[in-house]
C-alpha cells in the first residue's frame, strides 16, 4: 500500500484551502450510468418529500415554531422526548448498520449535499465556464470582461437554483399548505417565513456553490464516524495494489471530488462516490486490462475472502436497532393521543362542612390537565360519572371556569374543580370517585378515577 500523505489534501501547508477542480467522470462508466439515474430519483424525493401524505399527514414535517415533528405521518411534539428518542435512536443504529454493510455509499450516491452539487451545480459550471481544465484556467486567470461574464452568469445561475431549492425545502419546517400560501402572499405578508427562506436559499448557495467538499471533510460527523462503524467487510472503493496494473496516469485522482488518492486505501475523505472506479474502468479498457482495478470491496475481499452478512458489528447494529423499533412501536401503540391528568391540589388537605340539615361532607381540591396530541384543536369537556352521582358527589366549579375548551394541537390546558363527598363515602380517611371525560373527538369517553382523603 502507498504511504498515505499528511494533512488534508485540500488544504496547504498554512490551512488555507486549495480550491479543487475535478473533472466529470466518464458518462457511459458503468457507475455513472446507474448512480445520475439514482441521484435524479434522490433529487425528486427531496422536492415532493413535504408534499406527500401518510393518512393525510406529512411523510415528513420538522416544525420547529410549533415544536412538532411528523415522521411516516405520526405526530411527535418536542415533549415527548422518550417517543423521539427512540426516533433518533432507530435512525442512528439504522444508519450504523447501513455504513457496515455497504459503507458511505448514503455519502455518494443518496445525500443531498452529493446529489445537489454532482446533478446541478457542476452541471451549471461544465455548461457555463466548461470542463474542470478551463474551470482551473479560469480560476488562475487575471480578472477580464469575459472572466467577470462568466463568473457573473455562473453566480447568477446558483443563486436563482438556491432560491428555488430554499422555497422547497421551507415546505418541510411550515408544510407544503402553509409554504405555497407563503410564497403565493408574498414577503410583506410572511416576513419571518421570508427571512427563513432567505436564510436556507443563502446556506443552500453557500454550501453547494462555494464550501461543497470542505462540509464533507470538515462539517459532517458522519465521516469521521464511518471508521467506529466500519469493520473489514465494509464496502468501500477498493484499489487492488497486488494486480500492479496501475499506469500512474492520475485519473482516478482528477475526478475524485475531494482530491485524494484512492490508491492510499480506505480514506476518511472518500464518500465513495465510484467516480475512481469508472475513471480507472475506462483507462484499463483502453490499455486492454482487465476492468475493476479499482472497484467495490473490502479489507477481506481484497485479501480473497468472502465477508459474511451477520458478523460482530452487524449482529450488535442489528440487534440494537430491532430493540429500538420495537420499543418505538410499543410506545407508539400505547400512546393516546388524547389524555387526562387529575392530581390533588396541594393546599389545605380536605375541608369539613356540614349542610342545614346537619349531614357532613368532605371537600378535596383537584386540578385536571387535558393534553392534545393530535393534529387539530379538540374540545373536551369533563363532570362527575353517573356512579359519582349515585353516591351523592357534587362538582364545584369556579364561576369563570368553562365546562368545555378548546385545547389546541400539542398544547395542555388546566383547571381546577372541588369535589364534595358524603362523609359516610369514608373507609379509614379514603374514598374513591370517578369523572367523565368527554373529548367531541370521534366521540372518545374515559372515566378518571380520584381518590380523595378525610378525616
Ligand atoms: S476516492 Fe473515489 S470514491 Fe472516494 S471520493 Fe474519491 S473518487 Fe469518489
Ligand atoms: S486511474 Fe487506474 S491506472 Fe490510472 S492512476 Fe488511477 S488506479 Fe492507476
Amino acid at each position: 500500500m502507498m504511504q498515505s500523505p499528511d494533512g488534508l489534501t485540500t488544504t496547504n501547508a498554512a490551512g488555507r484551502r486549495v480550491k479543487i477542480f475535478p473533472a466529470s467522470p466518464p458518462k457511459k462508466g458503468f457507475f455513472e450510468v446507474r448512480r445520475k439515474w439514482v441521484q435524479w430519483g434522490m433529487i425528486l424525493l427531496y422536492m415532493v418529500v413535504p408534499f406527500i401524505s401518510v393518512n393525510g399527514h406529512p411523510l415528513l414535517l420538522l416544525d420547529i415554531a410549533h415544536r412538532r415533528f411528523s415522521i411516516m405521518g405520526t405526530l411527535f411534539f418536542a415533549h415527548e422526548v422518550p417517543n423521539l428518542v427512540f426516533v433518533i435512536t432507530s435512525f442512528l443504529f439504522g444508519i450504523a448498520l447501513i455504513t457496515t454493510l455497504l459503507g458511505r455509499a448514503w455519502c455518494g450516491w443518496a445525500c443531498p449535499q452529493t446529489v445537489f452539487i454532482d446533478r446541478i451545480f457542476r452541471k451549471i459550471e461544465n455548461l457555463i465556464i466548461g470542463d474542470h481544465l478551463k474551470q482551473r484556467r479560469l480560476h488562475e486567470s487575471t480578472m477580464d470582461i469575459d472572466k467577470a461574464f462568466k463568473l457573473g452568469l455562473k453566480w447568477f445561475a446558483f443563486v436563482l437554483v438556491s432560491i428555488t431549492l430554499g422555497h422547497f425545502f421551507l415546505a418541510y419546517f411550515v408544510g407544503a399548505k402553509p409554504a405555497f400560501h407563503y410564497i403565493l402572499e408574498g414577503p410583506s405578508e410572511h416576513w419571518g417565513s421570508f427571512f427563513w427562506v432567505m436564510l436556507m436559499s443563502g446556506v443552500v448557495l453557500f454550501d453547494f456553490a462555494w464550501f461543497r467538499e470542505q462540509f464533507c471533510l470538515v462539517a459532517c460527523p458522519y465521516g469521521r464516524f464511518q471508521s467506529v462503524m466500519m469493520d473489514q467487510g465494509s464496502l468501500f472503493l477498493a484499489y487492488d495494489e497486488k494486480r500492479g496494473d496501475c499506469i500512474n496516469c492520475m485519473k482516478c485522482v482528477n475526478v475524485c471530488p475531494t482530491g485524494i488518492d484512492v490508491r492510499y486505501g480506505l480514506q476518511f475523505e472518500c464518500i465513495a462516490c465510484t467516480a475512481c472506479a469508472d475513471a480507472c474502468d475506462s483507462v484499463m479498457e483502453k490499455i486492454k486490462k482487465p476492468k475493476h482495478l479499482i472497484g467495490y470491496g473490502s479489507i477481506l475481499s481484497l485479501q480473497g475472502k468472502i465477508p459474511k452478512i451477520l458478523r460482530g458489528r452487524t449482529i450488535v447494529y442489528g440487534t440494537l436497532l430491532s430493540i429500538s423499533l420495537f420499543a418505538l412501536q410499543a410506545r407508539l401503540s400505547a400512546r393516546k393521543l388524547y389524555q387526562q391528568d387529575v392530581i390533588r391540589a396541594i393546599d389545605t388537605p380536605y375541608q369539613l362542612v356540614t349542610d342545614p340539615s346537619g349531614r357532613a361532607f368532605v371537600i378535596n381540591h383537584f386540578k385536571i390537565e387535558f393534553y392534545n396530541l393530535d393534529w387539530n384543536k379538540a374540545q373536551v369537556s369533563y363532570a362527575l360519572s353517573a356512579d359519582a352521582i349515585q353516591h351523592g358527589v357534587e362538582m364545584i366549579r369556579a364561576p369563570s371556569s368553562q365546562q368545555a375548551f378548546d385545547v389546541e394541537s400539542g398544547k395542555y390546558v388546566e383547571t381546577q374543580f372541588f369535589l364534595k363527598v358524603p362523609r359516610t363515602e369514608f373507609q379509614d380517611g379514603i374514598a374513591k370517585s370517578s369523572i367523565e371525560v368527554n373529548w367531541n373527538q370521534g366521540g372518545l369517553k374515559s372515566q378518571s378515577g380520584v381518590t380523595l382523603v378525610g378525616p
